[in-house]
């Protein structure tokens, strides 16, 4: 079934309106380019006016100073909803962003489980009491909320990264404006529209969450803007450094997650088929287009350059058979990228990698069959003969492009994952345990797996060391970015010092 084309709004003040200046923009499918909904290009006056709207919502207090149960049970009504449309959202977002129906139900079920998560957390958390040394005194700290927060999300993960910020920011007490990716803004607006009623029914003030859509503009109005308290943004490199400069100017507290140049490193003692079935993973899940993805294989040679070898020549053989198409239809195993823009930046990494002398493996080149031509396809791609010295290598290309690189010691190998701005994640993969421990110990990395790639738990904190980013998102550190700690001291029947003559 194909869409039909959907008109959404802004979301400011508690009601659903057109950009003030009336201005729209056309959201595409990836797969075949079709347009998908027509949505309102918000101005910086509507910015302002959302940014208002939150102020006025979180000084009103009641949302601030609610108890922790009524927002807490805002977020589970927000989780049996996203439930209750799993198959419409998962759709949705397949449309929007060329993944496959699976991965969407599987975003769509993770941004359920961040909610529990955080309704469940908000509730247990009371602050802890301090010891005064004195009788006569008690001392306590507690978490309260930030204020307004500006929620700027990137267009890979869009449900789940708007859900990994509204629900610990709401919990905490926190007025928002989300600003979601311009390319595919819809289950955010779709969010939006199931978190009205849990919000209304608990009292929430009308600006409590507000939603501006658009460009990088708007972006930029939300992290200069003098009301906003915080901004928590997550995309790339180069943007995430404006936004700390923007921030600057009124020094508001910003979390980033950032990209990655992921390293996966493969010693010659783990087990080949299930090191490249997950090497493809790492590497080629929704088009590696994704912040952590294993885009960097570290390939130990073995004895005689036998395993690596081996290992490059089923790597390709695989990847050269992976199932692209429509993320809606059966079988297949990867969408497209997620505009032509996009593809034509990760065509020209491609480019540069085989001009500095890379080695094509598998893939380099759009696809040939018909059903496939309207949309912005690429073939997985195996880039063997690679060094730390080469752009491809270093830079974060952020499509299905995989280099290797080959080692043959632990100490280089961790040099060689070790050698680029980025920490945001990777992988170990021996079948020798203190190995194991050693070089996860010594990534600088805010996520490490042992033979396995990808998988985290609402529980754990997620983001990047170096230039990935600053703070966490997930587990209780994510609860703490929105939130300022006070100190609250108390002396019980106080009598005069005399520190001074009388
Ligand atoms: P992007 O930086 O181009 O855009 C991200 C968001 O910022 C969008 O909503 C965009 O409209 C907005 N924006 C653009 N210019 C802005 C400005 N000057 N001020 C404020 N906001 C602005 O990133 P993208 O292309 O949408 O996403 C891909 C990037 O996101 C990759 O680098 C990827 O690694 C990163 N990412 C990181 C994580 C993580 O958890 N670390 C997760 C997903 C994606």
């Amino acid at each position: 079934m194909r869409p039909v084309v959907r008109t959404t709004s802004l979301f400011i003040d508690g009601s659903w309106t057109a950009a003030a200046d009336g201005r729209e923009r056309i959201v595409t499918n990836p797969f075949d380019a079709s347009d998908l909904a027509t949505v309102p290009e918000a101005s910086t006056a509507d910015v302002d006016r959302a940014v208002r709207a939150a102020r006025a919502a979180f000084d009103a207090g009641g949302w601030a100073h609610a108890p922790a149960a009524r927002r807490a049970a805002v977020l589970t009504a927000t989780a049996d909803a996203l439930q209750e449309h799993r198959e419409e959202l998962a759709r949705l977002e397949t449309l929007d962003t060329g993944k496959t129906l699976a991965e969407s139900r599987y975003d769509v079920d993770d941004s359920t489980a961040v909610l529990r998560y955080y309704a469940a957390l908000v509730t247990t958390e009371a602050g802890r009491t301090v010891d005064t040394g004195r009788p006569d005194a008690v001392s306590r700290v507690v978490h309260e909320p930030v204020g307004v927060c500006a929620l700027i999300t990137p267009w890979n993960y869009p449900l789940l990264q708007i859900t990994w910020k509204l629900a610990p920011a709401l919990a905490a007490g926190n007025t928002v404006v989300a600003k979601p990716s311009e390319v595919t803004p819809l289950t955010t607006v779709r969010l939006f529209e199931l978190l009205q009623q849990p919000l209304t029914e608990a009292g929430a003030p009308p600006g409590t969450a507000n939603l501006v859509l658009g460009g990088g503009a708007v972006g930029a109005a939300l992290a200069e803007h003098p009301d906003v308290d915080l901004v928590s943004f997550t995309g790339g490199l180069s943007t995430g450094r404006s936004v700390m400069r923007a921030a600057a100017e009124t020094v508001k507290k910003v979390a980033l997650e950032l990209g990655g140049k992921n390293p996966n490193i493969v010693f010659a003692d783990s087990d080949l088929d299930t090191a490249v079935d997950y090497a493809l993973t790492a590497a080629f899940l929704h088009s590696g287009q994704v912040c952590s993805a294993g885009s960097r294989l570290l390939l130990q040679r073995g004895p005689d350059a036998q395993f690596a070898a081996a290992f490059t020549a089923e790597l390709s053989r695989r990847a050269d058979r992976i199932k692209l198409g429509d993320g809606l239809a059966k079988g297949t195993e990867c969408g497209p990228l997620v505009s032509a823009d996009h593809r034509a930046k990760v065509e020209r990494h491609l480019a540069g990698a085989l001009a500095e002398g890379a080695v094509l493996r598998a893939g380099g080149a759009r696809p040939d069959d018909p059903e496939l031509q309207a949309g912005y396809f690429l073939r997985p791609t195996v880039l063997t003969d690679c060094h730390p010295g080469m752009a491809v290598v270093r830079e974060e290309v952020f499509g299905p492009v995989l280099t290797v690189e080959l080692f043959d010691e632990e100490d280089e190998a961790v040099a060689l994952a070790n050698d680029t701005p980025y920490g945001l994640a990777g992988a170990v993969w021996t079948k020798d345990a203190g190995r194991a421990e050693r070089v996860a110990q010594r990534l600088r990395l805010g996520t490490v797996w042992i033979n396995d790639y990808h998988p985290y738990v609402p529980q754990a904190e997620w983001g990047g060391f170096k230039q990935s980013g600053t703070g966490r998102e997930l587990g209780p550190s994510g609860l703490r970015e929105y939130q300022e700690t006070k100190h609250v001291w108390r002396t019980l029947d106080p009598a005069p010092q005399y520190w001074f003559s009388d």
